[in-house]
This record gives structure tokens, sequence and C-alpha cells, in this order.
């Protein structure tokens, strides 16, 4: 019969030297744990921040949108959709819906039939002819420039504040929490957090104010080319002597 000890050391083999976080102390507490997810160490943040510069510096918002209204339309349409889904309806959306005023007084049952493609487009449709309407009357027909006043939008979340006010306006308020960067921010050991708010504070306490734009697209540049939800192409990915995710494929 084993005795204690050697069927520990028994199971230390058998788990092999599979990746892990670095040990965090135990007796930290849970706020203390969220600010300091081990993967935040200054300098290896700027590592991570120089790589994506490198790989990705012209990263920006993949929505096709000539003003800041139709990235915000575009915005409330991506929601469970692609970029790409979002641009083909856009084609002819903007041409029927040239301004706030025509979403505004659309017909519901119309609009819908245009917003079909995107999923969810009885709510979509609410969403923005009633953002349209506050549009025109609370903000005189502007996107407002405020994540304060751009929140009070219907179907606006700090996601899509933080789209239309970082490349339309060149507003830092935020850091955009779309999927892909809620599973590189942890993939990076950035954050232990899954929901969206906490993974944005937990980011923002870590980078620079000046990169919260860039970073949010180069992040989601990354997640769509290289760092795929099911197979990351970790072979091909620049950070890869910087990450430690357990489900890294080399
Ligand atoms: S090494 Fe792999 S898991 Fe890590 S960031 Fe790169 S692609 Fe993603």
């Amino acid at each position: 019969m084993a005795t204690k000890s050697k069927k520990k050391a028994s199971a230390r083999k058998k788990g092999g030297a599979a990746k892990s976080r670095p040990v965090k102390s135990r007796k930290k507490s849970s706020t203390a744990k969220r600010a300091n997810a081990a993967g935040t160490d200054p300098k290896r943040v700027a590592s991570i921040l120089a790589r994506l510069d490198e790989a990705y510096p012209n990263a920006t918002c993949e929505l096709k949108h000539e003003n800041p209204f139709q990235l915000l339309i575009s915005t409330i349409l991506s929601a469970q959709c692609t970029d790409v889904r979002v641009n083909q309806v856009a084609e002819t959306l903007y041409k029927k819906y040239p301004d706030a005023k025509a979403f505004a007084y659309a017909t519901p049952g119309e609009l819908e039939m245009e917003i079909r493609p995107t999923g969810f487009f009885r709510n979509k449709t609410k969403s923005v002819m009633g953002a349209s309407k506050a549009i025109l009357e609370k903000f005189g027909g502007q996107v407002p420039r405020t994540m304060e006043e751009i929140l009070t939008l219907p179907g606006v979340a700090r996601k899509t504040g933080n789209v239309v006010l970082g490349t339309a306006y060149g507003i830092a308020s935020g850091v955009v929490v779309d999927t892909h960067v809620l599973r590189l921010s942890n993939r990076l050991d950035l954050t232990r957090e899954e929901d969206p708010k906490k993974v944005e504070q937990d980011l923002m306490k870590i980078i620079p104010q000046e990169k919260w734009i860039q970073f949010s697209h180069q992040i989601i540049w990354h997640g769509r080319r290289v760092c795929h939800a099911r197979k990351p192409k970790c072979i091909e990915c620049n950070l890869e002597s910087l990450c430690y995710a357990k489900d890294k494929t080399v």
C-alpha cells in the first residue's frame, strides 16, 4: 500500500509540467486579487502593449461609417453579429435612412426588414429608433460626447459608448470590452474577472489612458486574426513568450 507522500509524488508526476499562472498569496482579499492579477506587472503590460503596436500599428474599428451617428447605429446593430454582416446591411441602410431624423420617424416594420440580417431585429429596431429620437430631442441632432450622456440613449451600454466616443471622437472614456477583449484579457492574465464592467475597470487600472482606444482595437484585431476562441494560432502569435494561458496550443 502506497504511503501518503508516495501518492502525492505520483500525482505530481501525472500532472506533468502543465502551464499554470504564477501562484498568488492566499491571504489576499477578492478586491486585491482583482486588482493584482499576476500578469499585471507594469513591465509585462508594457511589453504586451509594445508587441501589439508592432503587430497592429494601424488597428481601427472595422465597422464602416461616415460619421459618429452611423457608427453608433452600426455598433448597436453589431450586438451578437459580425462586423462583416453589419457592413453589408449598412451599405443600403444608410442610403435609405441617411440621418437621425430618418431613423426616428421610420416605419418600424420596414426598418425591421432592413435590420433583420443582423439578428435580434425587433429589439435593435426599437433601440436605433429610440436612440435617434433621443439624439434629436435631447442632444440637438448630435451624438453626445460624454459617457454619461451617451449612456442615456436606448440600447447603449458602456461597450457601445466606448466604441463611439473612442473611434468617432477620439475620447478615451474607457476600454471597449467585447467578446474578444474579454477572452484575451483573461488569457493574458490582465484580469481574472468575467463581468465586462469589472474587466474594464481592471484594464483601466493597468493600461495608460492614452492607450485605451488603440489597445481595444488591437486586442479585437488579435482576437479575430490569431487568438481565436477555439483554436488560437499560438505559433503565429507575437505575444506567445509572454502568454501562459492554459489553452495555449504551443
Ligand atoms: S499565445 Fe496563444 S493564447 Fe496566448 S495570446 Fe497568443 S494566440 Fe492567444
